[in-house]
């Protein structure tokens, strides 16, 4: 274990700075809810316990039989190991004792007692005792799920102060663990451009990726974590404690408040073309006071967080209310609620999202709203009533195909109809929109224009499936960029198509708030950039430095790169030659 002080250089994927202790969530260990217990309830906790262990025995015998049956020997043996694991009495005591001392719940308690076991095991040389450790873990794994089904009590929450450090963390899980007052994320898994990172980023939690190693942090440590400056310093001293405390009264949230310094219409090129520039958000917060006071309009509301941070999925009359909220605020200018974005690594453990083996190629976005039909009109529904109240607009994701437009608008109609059946007043001419994150809705997108009144370039995804490079594995990292001529071909597409049909285009991935891309993306016509709120003041700023003729002979240079690395130097060596003038 590691004593002294340890510099972990990695990635800031959300920036800012946090100081405190970590607290290590081992690969594969979900963290169990920790919930309090009065001394009424330590038997009742027992006894669940008890038939937890009892169908988790019950489950192996029965997977033993069948394994020993068509398989043989070899894994039946598994089985064997894994049946001795589950019922080893002592352990089981010493779990019910602990129950009764700590007055905890026994799906936390047991799974605290494993992993400061097989923390041991697996730091050990020995292949058979690692091995061990992946068997407890498969055991606990199916006794904590037994104890957890239909459990919804309140949590205890971190200690103050806790980072956590873990591989890769859902979006669920980061609004979760935020919630309990965790105050930073220290992984070894996940880009700029993941859901952790970006849900991180609304609320406003440092993140540093980098590829540390498990056996130099143990829960307990001293850290400090800087997300803005790419890194993490595990048993800091005190000089550094004290240099960080100083840098971290400096930066606080001024990244937001900068923005209540733009003026109240969008930003001019140099030569007077608007370039409008919109923010990006997830969930309710004191950013929206200052967007909606600046009439900063909203080119992309991720409603699937709504659902994402709640217990259950919301209601009609929940949904009304939440996007009445949001219409109202931004009365004075204009809303894209996206629909629902379920999928992929935005999904909860709630059965509603089903598992698959390759979840990034399955049923996400719109696909799964189409499978929900009527989900997906509750949804539309909850969107329609709000849209008297303000100037909203409808947007659906991860479109790859015109006949999931022609659908998702014939259920649109259908709602529309029964509103206007039963006299609710509803925005007849709501502008309905698409994104355009997978390859084949932007080779189509000619064909897509005709059927919409907008585009939204989602590179983030965009990117992924163009490159087929997961946009959370570091280990593909390289690829992963926007600024792939192939990326950017695709842009150009459907920028041109949205031109073609006279409707408008915006980029809402990721890289619409990197000034390096703004003179491409005003070069081939974009017509609106949406972002992370953090980004708008700089790119604003940046706007006007831009000649809008000028940067269209750019576009033709770029184009004709064949490597990103060409593309990003072309784009710098622009802007250096902006920066002189
Ligand atoms: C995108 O893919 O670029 C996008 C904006 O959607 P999300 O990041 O929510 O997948
Ligand atoms: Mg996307």
């Amino acid at each position: 274990m590691l004593k002294g002080r340890k510099v972990i250089k990695g990635v800031g994927v959300s920036s800012g700075i946090v100081l405190g202790h970590t607290r290590v969530l081992y690969p594969g260990e979900k963290k169990v809810p920790e919930i309090a217990i009065p001394p009424s309830r330590i038997k009742t906790e027992i006894a669940s316990l008890e038939r937890a262990v009892a169908k988790t025995v019950e489950e192996l015998t029965k997977l033993r039989e069948s394994a020993g049956k068509r398989i043989g020997g070899p894994v039946a043996k598994i089985f064997d190991a894994q049946l001795l694991i589950a019922s080893d009495y002592e352990f089981l005591q010493q779990v019910k004792e602990q129950i009764g001392e700590q007055r905890r719940n026994a799906g936390y308690i047991y799974s605290s007692l494993v992993s400061q076991t097989t923390v041991q095991l697996r730091r050990s040389p020995d292949e058979y005792m690692r091995q061990m450790a992946t068997d407890i873990e498969a055991v606990a794994s199916r006794v904590v799920s037994h104890l957890s089904r239909h459990r919804r009590r309140k949590e205890v929450k971190f200690n103050p102060n806790t980072i956590l450090v873990g591989k890769l963390f859902t979006a669920t899980e980061v609004m979760n663990y935020r919630n309990l007052k965790a105050v930073g994320l220290l992984t070894t898994e996940g880009g700029r451009n993941s859901h952790m990172a970006m849900i991180a980023r609304s609320l406003m939690m440092p993140v540093v990726v980098a590829d540390f190693s498990w056996s130099d942090i143990s829960s307990g440590s001293r850290v400090i974590l800087d997300g803005t400056n790419d890194q993490a310093i595990i048993n800091p001293t005190d000089s550094d404690w004290s240099d960080y405390q100083k840098l971290r009264k400096r930066q606080g949230p001024a990244l937001i408040t900068r923005i209540k310094k733009l003026p109240h219409v969008p930003p001019l090129t140099k030569d007077g073309k608007e370039v409008p520039v919109a923010a990006n958000l997830e969930l309710p917060g004191p950013v929206e006071d200052v967007l909606s006071e600046r009439k900063i309009p909203i080119g992309l509301y991720r409603t699937e967080f709504m659902y994402l941070q709640s217990n259950h999925f919301p209601t009609e009359e929940e949904q009304y209310a939440y996007y009445a909220q949001i219409a109202e605020r931004f009365v004075d200018t204009t809303v894209v609620l996206r629909t629902f974005d379920l999928g992929s690594d935005k999904f909860k453990d709630d059965g509603l999202v089903a598992h698959e083996d390759n979840p990034a190629l399955g049923l996400r976005g719109i696909r799964s709203m189409l499978e929900m039909g009527e989900t997906f009109k509750q949804q539309v529904r909850a969107i329609l009533r709000a849209s008297t109240l303000g100037n909203i607009r409808l947007m659906l994701p991860m479109v790859s195909d015109v006949t999931e437009v022609d659908k998702a608008k014939r259920l649109i109609s259908q709602v529309k109809y029964d509103l206007r059946k039963h006299n609710i007043p509803f925005d007849n001419d709501i502008a309905i929109g698409i994104m355009i994150e997978v390859p084949s809705a932007a080779l189509m997108a000619d064909q897509l224009a005709r059927r919409v009144d907008f585009m939204s370039l989602g590179t983030n995804d965009l990117t992924q499936y163009t490159m087929s490079a997961d946009r959370n594995n570091q280990r593909v990292a390289s690829l992963y960029t926007p600024y792939h001529p192939a990326v950017l071909h695709l842009v150009k597409t459907t920028v041109d198509a949205g031109r073609k049909h006279n409707i408008p285009v915006s980029v809402c991935g990721e890289v619409a708030g990197d000034p390096l891309a703004l003179p491409l993306f005003i070069g081939m016509g974009v017509d609106s950039l949406s972002m992370n709120p953090v980004k708008i003041f700089d790119l604003c700023r940046q706007v006007k430095k831009i000649d809008s003729n000028l940067v269209k002979h750019l576009v033709g240079s770029v184009m004709a790169s064949g490597s990103p690395q060409a593309v990003i130097r072309k784009l710098q060596s622009y802007r250096s030659a902006l920066d002189k003038k």
